[in-house]
């Protein structure tokens, strides 16, 4: 990023970054406590119009899960590709790789090791130490230290909505060109998924998010999508679950039955046609988080997807505020997206060969 960035445009970026985070997380908390219910249980144990608030999950509300701690896990490994940068070193994959390496970590131990000063500020977050119905591809992908990549993926033939519901911050390098955004968070999928679509779904997520994060409308970012997909091996299972998604929003008004024609959202495509669906016809943000979380399938998946979506379209201040004010790790999620804004648009300020933040540098280490 060369560009000089003026006021109002540093200060909408941040309300995207802020947007998409925050609305990730509240989507994926709303879908928490519902995540392995069908619809019909969900209208049996909360009435007709299913969840409308956060439920209890995890011992509380507004519990977050895998989705928003994976998430979180994406956008420090790329502030960390950055910093890294400058020691001549520019592979953005290794650097997501071993910040998934850190969530693994979360995963298995029960707090952080403050011995590890190298692990960087996230990983001492304690609230981030559970689990949250993790999937088995994404433990398992990142179960050794050997980096699952295009050529030798983990988990060949697994297109899990993991992928997906973790890729939203790849579209946030608003810097970067379409292909490039698209690219990596391919890449980075290969690492716990081997399915062409478990791949292609992060992909088109991320340039969908790259062109709300840019102020283009969803359905011309969808387009765009559909148009780099489509000269993809591979790509069909993807683009017919985004065509589809395209099509039912032309069928009439939005319902949990529409939703589930789309699928359950637990693979790569159908969570992603979901989440696109929803924000579509999205009244405001309320009322397409609460469709995204109201049917059959991965609720929390869903949601997440849906709720990065419309929080980079509208920013922060479009969330409905008593969501945000209960939200598990709001704090965490507020401060990595600030820090995320202001490296994509004050670097040089923070570390470079004119200087640095010793603060920046060990937040954000570059060895
Ligand atoms: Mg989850």
């Amino acid at each position: 990023m060369t560009a000089v960035w003026g006021r109002a445009q540093q200060q909408d970026f941040r309300s995207r970054v802020r947007g998409c985070l925050l609305g990730g997380a509240i989507g994926d908390a709303l879908g928490a406590g519902i995540e392995f219910e069908s619809l019909d249980a969900i209208q049996g144990n909360h009435g007709p119009d299913g969840v409308t608030d956060y439920v209890t999950a995890y011992g509380r509300r507004g519990a977050v899960t895998d989705d928003t701690q994976m998430t979180l896990f994406t956008v420090e490994g790329l502030i960390r590709a950055q910093v890294r940068r400058d020691t001549g070193v520019w592979h953005p994959p290794t650097d997501i790789h071993r910040a998934y390496r850190r969530w693994a970590t979360t995963q298995s131990e029960w707090g952080p090791d403050e011995r590890r000063k190298d692990a960087g500020w996230l990983a001492r977050e304690e609230w981030l130490y559970a689990r949250r119905a993790p999937g088995n591809a994404c433990l398992s992908g990142l179960s050794d230290d050997r980096m699952g990549t295009l050529e030798e993926p983990k988990n060949p033939g697994s297109k899990g909505c993991g992928t997906v519901m973790r890729s939203a911050p790849f579209g946030l390098l608003v810097g970067w060109e379409p292909q490039l955004v698209f690219q990596l968070a391919v890449e980075c999928a290969a690492q716990t998924h081997g399915h062409p679509t478990g791949q292609l779904a992060a992909g088109a997520f991320a340039v969908i998010i790259h062109g709300l994060a840019r102020g283009e409308a969803l359905d011309g970012s969808v387009q765009h999508a559909l148009a780099l997909l489509g000269a993809r091996p591979g790509h069909q299972e993807t683009t017919d679950a985004l065509q589809s998604a395209l099509g039912a929003v032309r069928q009439g008004m939005p319902s949990p039955q529409r939703v589930e024609a789309l699928g359950e959202g637990w693979t790569a495509e159908e969570s992603l046609a979901i989440g696109v669906y929803c924000a579509l016809v999205a009244e405001d943000v309320r009322h397409g988080l609460l469709l995204a979380v109201n049917h059959s399938g991965d609720s929390d998946s869903t949601g997440s997807i849906c709720g990065n979506l419309l929080g980079v379209q509208h920013g922060e201040t479009a969330l409905p505020p008593a969501w945000i004010a209960e939200l598990e790790g709001r704090a965490t999620i507020l401060q990595l997206a600030d820090d995320f804004a202001m490296e994509m648009t004050q670097a040089p300020a923070l570390h470079g060969p004119s200087g640095a933040s010793p603060a920046w540098l060990d937040r954000y280490p570059a060895a």
